[in-house]
């Protein structure tokens, strides 16, 4: 067959943590699949490199409990097949207002998907952290067993290590320009021809875009006319010393939970594990940006100083909060929503090519439950998961939902990290 060597049942296009999960699931199920990612494997320029995203079964919205719960066991059925360890695990703390909805939310998830968990007042919270954690005094917090880090960078490349050992096929430095019907006659029937800036022709029978931030960028191009809002936001991780004599009372090592916070601001973290001595305090949000120009600054200055207090009062002065120490940059892919988008491209693709983006600062947890229900989309045309809150149609309701402006700084009040 003359264009054999790059005939492909399915073509994925990006190599984060989805694409790399999707390649994995399609590969394993006996599909010639091709992984293909613009950048060098493992880049910084996406949402999926780094030291630690955090992995919590704690959320307001009822569907996103479950994906949870079954993306864990197969963080652990990953860790299995690998040998190592990408997933640390420890509690879960979430703290807020008495009063706040989407804490209560959180309570009442836990409670109808049979997670455990304790709601604490600010002086159980004394006691249970050993005077390490402090709340106002109409705040409590939800602990729960099932939290923990993920280490991202490590985590992608063991799906691509398992996508190739399934026989998969991955190509770095392939920028995908165009996704086009096939045109010519095929026995297959069908099928999408995607082009690389560099040259290259590549036929699947299927394709998966998981772009990331360049979702939008990328669909544009693919379908005219084609607009959906999901808004790339340079967000900034902040590193902040622990004080001489403390750093295992705040280390994973020590016991210490992932954490976030439901006040004023959506403030989250992790554990002291990568940066010995330093621990990850955060805020979610960032800048809007255009994914090829970014400005790969640190997080506005009224924004810090909120952090800054947070810190203090949180963690009773044991956290250094002047600066941070160590300052990284990534990728947001807001949606209005903050929901995923996963669905059909549809139009002339129909059910050939399936898109998963959005993932609104939130998604790494979920990546090898979104690889798995990416196989199913794309090679049976049905998930296992209720899909309604993560389609292309919602958004013709909801343009703007509740992402909120903060100075140039976009700021979410809805789902932390
Ligand atoms: C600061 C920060 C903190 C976060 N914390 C958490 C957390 O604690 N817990 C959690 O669960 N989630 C967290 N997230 C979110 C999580 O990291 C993302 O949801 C997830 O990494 C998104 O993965 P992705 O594969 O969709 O995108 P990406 O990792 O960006 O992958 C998309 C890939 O597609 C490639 N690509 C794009 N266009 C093309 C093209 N035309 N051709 C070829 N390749 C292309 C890109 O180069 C990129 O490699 C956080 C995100 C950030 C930025």
């Amino acid at each position: 067959m003359e264009n054999s060597g790059n005939e492909f049942d399915v073509i994925v296009v990006g190599a984060g943590i989805m694409g790399s999960c999707a390649a994995y699931q399609t590969a394993k199920r006996g599909h010639k699949t091709l992984l293909l990612e613009q950048f060098d494997f493992l880049h910084h320029r996406g949402s999926s490199h780094g030291e630690s995203r955090t992995i919590r079964a704690t959320y307001p919205e009822p569907y996103y409990a479950d994906m949870v719960l079954q993306s864990s066991l197969l963080w652990e059925e990953a860790q299995l097949e690998i040998g190592y360890t990408v997933y640390y695990k420890t509690r879960q703390l979430d703290v807020g207002p008495s009063d706040d909805k989407s804490l209560l939310a959180v309570i009442d998830n836990c409670r109808s998907n049979s997670i455990e968990f304790r709601v604490l007042d600010h002086s159980q919270v004394v006691e249970e952290f050993s005077g390490k954690v402090a709340l106002p005094q109409n705040w409590v917090a939800v602990v729960t067993e099932l939290g923990g880090v993920i280490k991202p960078t490590k985590a992608v490349s063991t799906f691509q290590t398992l996508a190739l050992r399934n026989g998969a096929v991955l190509k770095d430095n392939m920028e995908v320009c165009a996704i086009t019907r096939r045109e010519e006659d095929n026995a297959a029937g069908g099928g999408v021809l995607a082009c690389t800036a560099n040259g290259e022709k590549f036929y699947g029978k299927k394709c998966v875009v998981t772009a990331g931030a360049w979702t939008k960028k990328l669909l544009e191009k693919v379908t005219a006319g084609f607009d959906i809002p999901i808004q790339p936001l340079e967000a900034t991780v902040c590193y902040w010393r622990i004080k001489e004599g403390f750093e295992m009372d705040y280390s994973i090592q020590g016991g210490f939970p992932t954490f976030a916070s439901y006040g004023k601001l959506y403030v989250y973290g992790t554990p002291s594990l990568e940066y010995p001595g330093l621990i990850k305090v955060a805020l979610h949000g960032g800048w809007s940006c255009d994914p090829d120009k970014r400005r790969w600054s640190m997080s506005s200055e009224p924004a810090l100083a909120q952090l800054r207090e947070w810190i203090r009062e949180t963690f009773v002065g044991r956290v250094e909060s002047d600066v941070p120490v160590v300052t990284q940059s990534c990728m947001y892919s807001m949606t209005p929503d903050e929901d995923f988008v996963i669905d059909f491209l549809g139009g002339e693709f129909g059910k050939d090519v399936v898109v998963a983006g959005g993932f609104s600062g939130h998604g790494f947890k979920m990546g090898p439950v979104v690889g798995r229900v990416l196989a199913d989309l794309v090679l049976d045309g049905v998930a296992g998961v209720d899909m309604k809150h993560f389609t292309f149609a919602r958004f013709k309701d909801n343009p703007r939902g509740n992402v909120k402006e903060f100075g140039d700084q976009v700021l979410s009040h809805s789902n932390p990290t």
